[in-house]
């Protein structure tokens, strides 16, 4: 599995309480298989997201990634696996003001020491298969919301990670726009064989996964 949650629970201290934002769950995601996370506001799926992406240590619980038990290692060796491996694409495309499309993707490779010759022909291809390869060196600025959700979805997939992990890509999108977006996601998703975590709200953007794990709002609180 590219991709493997076992028993995972996240707690946070509220006053003199415990609140349960995560309750044991178990996840497994395969090489090129799509999984849509659903489930009401506030149960938890943006936080399982910051679990699978390696950014919150779970309270409870074991986190496999590439066949990597992460549970264990250092801040810094989760970081570099992190950038290597993972690929997150959020609701708001993050992208830095001044650069053109081209290197908001460069940077990635640039940042984990690989942009060279491959690298850069690598952009390219990305953002040509994401319907940018004519908005190469257009700023954030001049990119509609749809095409700032594809650079970011280019970016994601630059250093060809195990996982891909996207929080609710399109909600800030219009349904025209989200539909084609989430068809993109899932179709390079695919391509490049990724291990894909899908948070959405939209029923049609679920049925385009192979699957559906739905949380619930944990009940219990622990004293
Ligand atoms: P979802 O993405 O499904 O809407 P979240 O993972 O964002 O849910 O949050 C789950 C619940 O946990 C929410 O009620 C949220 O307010 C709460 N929560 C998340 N992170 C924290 C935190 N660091 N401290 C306190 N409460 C938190
Ligand atoms: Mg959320």
């Amino acid at each position: 599995m590219s991709l493997q949650l076992n028993g995972i629970t996240v707690t946070v201290r509220d006053g003199r309480t415990d609140l349960i934002i995560v309750d044991g769950v178990d996840l497994a995601v395969a090489a090129g298989e799509t999984v849509a996370l659903t489930g009401p506001s506030g149960s938890g799926k943006s936080t399982l997201l910051s679990v699978a992406g390696l950014l919150l240590r779970p309270t409870a619980g074991r986190v496999t990634v590439a066949g990597v038990d992460v549970t264990d290692l250092k801040d810094r060796a989760r970081t570099r696996l992190r950038g290597t491996t993972i690929g997150v694409v959020y609701q708001a495309a993050n992208l830095l003001p001044s650069l053109t499309a081209r290197q908001q993707v460069e940077v990635v490779a640039h940042v984990n020491g690989r942009l060279d010759r491959t690298a850069r022909g690598r952009v390219v291809e990305l953002l040509t298969r994401v319907g940018l390869e004519d908005r190469l060196d257009a700023r954030p600025g001049e990119l509609s919301g749809g095409e700032r959700q594809r650079v970011a979805l280019a970016r994601a997939l630059m250093m060809e990670p195990t996982v891909l992990l996207a929080d609710e890509p399109t909600a800030a999108l219009d349904p025209a726009r989200a539909a084609e977006v989430n068809a993109l996601l899932l179709e390079e998703a695919g391509r490049w064989g990724t291990a894909t975590l899908l948070v959405t709200h939209d029923g049609a953007d679920a049925a385009g996964a192979d699957r559906e794990i739905r949380l619930e709002r944990p009940a219990s609180i622990v004293v």
